[in-house]
């Protein structure tokens, strides 16, 4: 900030480089001299012609050097040497002549002409060296101050790195401790139906199998939470995997809901190889397709249909339904965790299946999205690296 505040293009420079007055005015004396020295010496031969001409020179370098004034200075004491020693009556300043007078004033417009031409030259020319300086002194200020942000969002991220890993490890303990009261909840309401089920009424019965299905709910919960913080904390392993058979092992794993609601699921294969870490894509591909299976109409039987595309280096995949879809507004939303959009009443789920996929796919170098329009189906797709290598996982 303080770099882009103190350069103002256009602002007034207030350290113009001017260069010592001493050195400026006292250049005046030895320039004129000097002249008025070969001068002098030149006079045998051009006597008392053109008496100037030659202080112009002495003019010249003192506007040059020292701009307005010191030329100023230069043109009256040339003017008052040559008048002196070269216009009649000679060494005195009287006896002056009209065309003698007509030559010092000439001389004298001259000389104020260019020293004021010269001073303008030379301070547009120190005002240039100055905005030089503050540029690139500015330019220096940005350049410490990117340098300065670059470590800061270095070590902002390393924080929430180490936060997040934190944060995740603290959910994977939990969701594991959990488990064991999760599982006396679900045996003892088990057995509770089973032991003692002729002595509870309808109420009871009712009231335990309740309990033994939240108590479902919870562990499939837990499950996933704690295969989405695996998922964040293990070291994957990319290797060549063959799409044909990871799709269907995780057609495998979705066989029993996809017969119970008569549906089908159409590979057209055969699919590529993409570099992946195996059992992280069959559960992303697991994910996708139990979805498909699921977000269909009532009653509906689902139409799955999985293909490939190339894209460059890359393998698009997709896992396209004709279920009850997506509404623009939530495609995005729906890859975060504990995103849902329906009730358990209508659909069970626990709204971490499409986190899985998406930190799943991130994690082997990929991406995954999703097109849909309500009521006629959901595109899901994953892009993953296309594996050259002959032999195949
Ligand atoms: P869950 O299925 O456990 O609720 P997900 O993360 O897998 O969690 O999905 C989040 C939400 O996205 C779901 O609740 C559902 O509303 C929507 N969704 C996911 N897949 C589909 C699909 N194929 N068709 C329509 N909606 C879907």
């Amino acid at each position: 900030m303080d770099a882009v505040q103190t350069f103002r293009a256009g602002a007034p420079i207030s350290r113009v480089p001017q260069g010592s007055p001493v050195i400026r005015y006292g250049l005046v004396p030895v320039a004129v001299a000097l002249t008025l020295g070969i001068r002098l010496l030149l006079h045998p031969v051009l006597g008392g012609s053109a008496p100037l001409l030659m202080f112009v020179l002495a003019v010249l370098v003192c506007a040059w050097y020292g701009g307005w004034g010191p030329g100023v200075a230069a043109t009256v004491a040339s003017a008052l040497a040559g008048w002196f020693f070269f216009l009649p009556d000679l060494y005195s300043f009287g006896g002056l002549g009209l065309a003698d007078a007509i030559q010092i004033a000439t001389f004298g417009v001259i000389g104020m002409a260019v020293s004021s031409l010269h001073g303008r030259l030379r301070s547009s020319r120190a005002r240039e060296a100055g905005r030089l300086v503050e540029l690139q002194a500015s330019e220096e200020r940005v350049r410490q101050l990117a340098e300065t942000l670059e470590q800061r969002v270095e070590q902002r991220t390393a924080e929430l790195e180490a936060a997040n890993r934190a944060l995740e490890a603290f959910a994977y303990s939990v969701s594991h401790d959990l488990r064991a009261p999760l599982r006396g909840i679900q045996g003892f309401a088990q057995a509770l139906l089973e032991d003692y089920g002729d002595r509870l009424d309808g109420t009871g019965h009712d009231y335990a199998r309740r309990i033994a299905a939240a108590a479902g709910r919870m562990e499939q919960l837990i499950q996933d939470i704690l295969v989405y913080s695996r998922l964040s904390r293990a070291d994957l392993e990319l290797a060549p995997v063959a799409l044909d058979s990871a799709v269907r092992e995780a057609q495998a794993e979705v066989e029993l809901p996809l017969r119970q609601r008569g549906g089908e699921v159409a590979v057209e294969g055969p699919l590529p190889r993409v570099r992946a870490h195996r059992p992280t894509l069959v559960q992303v591909l697991t994910n996708l397709l139990s979805n498909a299976v699921l977000y269909v109409a009532p009653g509906a039987a689902p139409r799955i249909r999985v293909r490939a595309e190339e894209r460059g280096s890359r393998t698009r995949l997709w896992v396209e339904d004709e279920g009850i879809g997506i509404a623009p507004e939530h495609q995005e939303r729906i890859f975060d965790v504990f995103e849902r959009l329906h009730g358990s009443d209508t659909y069970p789920g626990t709204g971490i299946g499409l986190a899985i996929v998406r930190k799943g796919v991130e994690r082997m170098g990929g991406s995954a999205g999703v097109e849909s329009e309500p009521g006629s189906g959901s595109r899901f797709w994953i892009e993953l690296t296309r594996a050259e290598e002959p032999n195949a996982a």
